[in-house]
Parts: C-alpha cells; structure tokens; sequence
C-alpha cells in the first residue's frame, strides 16, 4: 500500500499522521518519538494550543521541513470575528514556519463558511497552504463551500471508526475528488475491545488499534491517530506490513452504529465554541 494519497491538487500527503489533540505538555516529545518512528504529518489546530510545540520539534528533528506535512486549523472564533488572516499568520508564527501543508477550516460556522473559504483560497493562491480543505462537513456544509469555491477543498477530515464508518458522506466526497480523513480513527479507544476486532487482531497477529488502522487506510482514509506514549506512536506505524482479506473487512463494516464519540457537526452549533 502506498504511504501517500495524491490530493485533488497533486500534493502527496502521508496517509499516516500523528493527532495532538490534547496532548499538551507531552506535544514536543510525542511529535520527536513519531518523527523518529517514522511519520511525516502531523495534525494539530488552533484549538490545541500546541502549535509552537509542534514547530519546535520539527525543527528539533533535524528533518528538513519539506519533507514534513503540517495539518492546522481555523477555529471557530476567529471564523466569527472575521479575524481569518490574522489567525492563519499566528499559526505560522507559532509553528516558525512560512507555510502549512495543509489549512482547514475546523468546523462548519455557519454564519462564516463561504467567506471564511474565500480567506483560505487568498492564502493558497499565496503559496501559504499548499493545499486547503474543511473539516467537519457534511454534504450541505460541502454544497455551500462548493458553490463559491474557485478552489474545491482537498480534504474533508471527519470523525471515523469501525462505529462511524460515514460511507454516503464517503461516496459523496469521492465524487467530487475530496480525499478523506478520519479524526478519532480510534474511535478514542471505544472501539478496542471490540471483540469482531480482537478476533481479526489475533488472525494476524496485529494489535486492535493496528487493525482498526489498517481498515481504514484500506477503507481509503488517511488517519491521524493521537497518542504520546512512544510504544503505542510506534505501534499505530505498523500498518503497512500485512493486509485485511475480504471477510475481515466485511467483518469490520458491519460493526457501524452511526455513532460519534466526539460532538456531531449538526449539534455544535449549540455547544457555543
Ligand atoms: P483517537 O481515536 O486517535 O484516540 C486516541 C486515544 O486512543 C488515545 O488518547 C489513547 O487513549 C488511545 N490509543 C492510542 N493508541 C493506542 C493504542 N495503540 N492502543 C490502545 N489505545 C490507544 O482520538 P482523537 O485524539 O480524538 O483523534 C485523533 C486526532 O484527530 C486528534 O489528536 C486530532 O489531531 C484530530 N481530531 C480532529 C478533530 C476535528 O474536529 N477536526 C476532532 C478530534 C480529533
């Protein structure tokens, strides 16, 4: 399987990312122990706080930042207030970096979508973000981007899970050449225990949360599994030694619930962030 998904732009982004979400002080050391593991993309967002960590183990790393994808995110706020650019420059300020690899917008404001979209083609037309996309859509938030983008998003990063498998909103978004990414592709350990996924982990000798990794990528997601234990880092990296057969995949589909563990994009608006 190939490490690399060529988004609908032609940038290769690495299937495999590090989530530091809420990883806080353990950020730096977390995103030092995936860089030597192997990864090359890292997730993080305004939200988490944690950009100038991120930035100062990259350039820890030794590791040329070219060969280094970085994912952040607009936040809600910053959406609301209009303050879009304002917030894309203190990410790259924090990060010490003078362009992401990837800039999302977090989650669907509605009141702020399309001109939120439109800062964001201005810093891609830049050469800030070499690729933009949204996350948290679902198809009307996607319909609305769409409608007045010059740019249509590469990625739409959405909670996924052998729970919530998405699959319209899947088949949607491989229509119009969006690339999907799961966020909680853990379902944040809720679905470990599983024993459909316990069973299969033992057919292959693989851990639950290598399977359910595995199952995804197979599934065509890219995943950005969080942890700052360096052991499980390292564990979540070895998906790409053995394969999921036919009934293992059918096994695993048929665990969905349509269950989120983190908040749905049709209630946040209610959670007031
Ligand atoms: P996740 O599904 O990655 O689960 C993480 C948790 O699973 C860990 O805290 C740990 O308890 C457990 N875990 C990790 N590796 C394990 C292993 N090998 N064995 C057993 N348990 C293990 O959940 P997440 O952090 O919510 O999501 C991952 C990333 O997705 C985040 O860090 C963040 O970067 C991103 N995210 C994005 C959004 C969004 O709105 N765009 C929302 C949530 C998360």
């Amino acid at each position: 399987m190939d490490q690399y998904k060529i988004l609908n732009n032609g940038v290769k982004m690495p299937v495999l990312g590090l989530g530091v979400y809420k990883s806080g002080e353990d950020t730096k050391q977390a995103v030092l122990d995936a860089l030597a593991a192997g990864y090359r993309h890292i997730d993080t967002a305004t939200l988490y706080k944690n950009e100038a960590l991120v930035g100062e183990a990259i350039r820890e790393s030794g590791i040329p930042r070219e060969e280094i994808f970085i994912t952040t995110k607009l936040w809600n706020d910053d959406m609301r207030s209009g303050k879009q650019m304002e917030a894309f420059e203190q990410s790259l300020k924090l990060l010490g970096t003078d362009y992401v690899d990837l800039y999302l917008i977090h989650w669907p404001v509605s009141s702020a979508l399309e001109s939120s979209w439109k800062v964001l083609e201005q810093i891609y037309k830049e050469g800030r973000a070499r690729a933009i996309g949204v996350s948290n859509c679902h198809m009307e938030h996607l319909m609305r981007v769409m409608a007045v983008a010059t740019v249509v998003p590469a990625v739409n990063q959405v909670e996924c899970h052998p729970y919530l498998s998405q699959k319209s909103l899947r088949t949607f978004c491989n229509n119009v050449s969006i690339t999907m990414e799961a966020w909680s592709p853990l379902g944040r350990g809720n679905v470990l225990s599983d024993p459909v996924i316990g069973q299969i982990a033992k057919k292959h000798g693989k851990t639950p949360a290598q399977v359910v990794l595995r199952w995804e990528l197979q599934e065509n997601w890219i995943v950005i599994p969080k942890s700052v234990h360096k052991e499980r880092i390292v564990e979540n990296s070895q998906i790409f030694d053995f394969e999921l057969d036919k009934e293992d995949m059918a096994k695993i589909d048929s665990l969905n619930q349509d269950r989120h563990f983190g908040t749905s994009p049709d209630d946040f608006e209610n959670k007031q962030w």
